[in-house]
């Protein structure tokens, strides 16, 4: 007979779990708070990241992870982009860390440094004015988090039979069983995925873990016209500061001091500006970081107006109207960890704290851990 598992929350990592845990042979139930995810998982950009990931462990659990997504898009017939990235250079002290990533990894990885003529062959969203050179590389893929995430719950329940019980606040987990309002129900295995809502079970175990929580504003543009498309992602200079696995230059010091020197209000706010594309043709735009336990719940015009600006010194597109803006939240490890994976009490698991790379890692990492278990 099979074991019972539960996993609470159905954002990415409750979702990647879900799989896992099925995979292994487990009979798997997911209980999400609301109607459907509304969390962090629906409001990314949909970039599923090898490049920021450093080599290694992680490196291999985003590969991992891209293949999986993948293979859900074109099961599933939905929207995804294999285009991968491309981080553009204005300014010499850019192209200097973008040849040392390259030399750096032109031997493990799938990447190319171009010139200004061949980045403009690659990307139509490129601002030629400029324009040095940039950092290919082919390991990224898009998708759409808004349709990903709706979909994967069907998908799940239908190749492996996964239950959802949505509209479902877990209250308590007790030894080998979960509460919600008016429900327990058993199992042998229990895996809570909630998100930055983490105070609400085991607060004890969060209040000592080192967790916190980090508020990100985002932009759309309209669709564009006539069906044009960006091709690989793109980055501007700032987005070399934020990767662990640009770490790697030993330039970047210099970068990043031009950078305090020159762009205060970016550094104040956490900017740094990428842009990838939806099947809709609607181009995604972000972001920025304010980390603290509570977060103010409005927008900040002068935040979205500082990327808006960045982003006309590097990139162009048909329609540059924004459509829509928003921010998401989420749960991030002080200690550097890339995500916390806890025994909270025998059976009872906490993943949770996967920072800005949730829908990079949580597929390759939950199948890490469930085979793990
Ligand atoms: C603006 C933004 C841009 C980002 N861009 C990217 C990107 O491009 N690439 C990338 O890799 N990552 C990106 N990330 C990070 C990624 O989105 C997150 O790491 C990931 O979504 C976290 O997933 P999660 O499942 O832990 O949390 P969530 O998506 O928040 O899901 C947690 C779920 O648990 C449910 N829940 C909580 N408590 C309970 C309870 N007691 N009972 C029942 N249900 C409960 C919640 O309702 C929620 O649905 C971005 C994040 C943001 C905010």
């Amino acid at each position: 007979m099979k074991n019972n598992a539960v996993v609470v929350g159905a954002g990415i990592a409750g979702l990647a779990m879900a799989r896992s845990l099925a995979e292994k042979g487990f009979r798997v139930t997911v209980l999400e708070r609301n109607h459907h995810a509304v969390g962090a998982s629906v409001r990314n950009f949909g970039m599923v990241w090898p490049v920021g990931q450093p080599g290694g462990e992680l490196y291999t659990a985003a590969k991992r992870s891209a293949d999986i997504w993948g293979d859900f898009c074109r099961e599933a017939k939905i929207y995804y982009d294999a285009s991968g990235s491309l981080h553009v250079a204005y300014q010499q002290d850019e192209m200097d860390v973008l040849q040392e990533l390259f030399t750096h990894y032109a031997g493990s990885r799938d990447v190319k440094l171009l010139n200004a003529e061949e980045v403009l062959n690659c990307s139509p969203a490129a601002k030629p004015d400029g324009l040095m050179g940039g950092f290919w590389s082919g390991d990224e893929l898009i998708v759409d988090p808004r349709q990903a995430i709706a979909t994967l719950p069907s998908w799940l329940e239908e190749k492996y039979g996964v239950k959802f019980l949505w509209n479902r606040a877990v209250v308590d987990v007790k030894k080998r069983a979960v509460v919600t309002g008016n429900e327990t129900i058993e199992a042998d295995l229990i895996i809570l995925c909630s998100g930055v809502e983490f105070e609400t079970l085991y607060p004890g175990i969060f209040a000592q873990s080192p967790i916190t929580k980090c508020k990100l504003q985002m932009l759309r543009l309209e669709s564009q016209p006539g069906g044009w498309r960006m091709g690989p992602a793109l980055c501007g200079g700032l987005s070399l500061t934020h990767y662990h696995s640009f770490k790697v230059a030993s330039s970047l010091d210099k970068l990043k001091q031009r950078i305090s020197a020159q762009m205060p209000a970016y550094v104040k706010w956490g900017i740094h500006v990428m842009a990838s594309q939806n099947g809709l043709n609607e181009i995604t735009i972000g972001d920025s970081h304010e980390y603290g336990g509570t977060h103010d719940p409005f927008d900040q015009v002068e935040i979205n107006q500082l990327i808006i600006d960045y982003l006309n010194g590097f990139a162009r597109f048909p329609d540059m109207r924004v459509r829509q803006t928003w921010n998401g939240v989420y749960a991030k490890l002080t200690n550097g960890d890339p995500f916390l994976f806890h025994e909270a009490e025998r059976g009872v698991y906490l993943f949770n704290g996967l920072g800005g790379a949730g829908m990079t890692l949580s597929f390759g990492i939950a199948e890490k851990l469930v085979n793990g278990l």
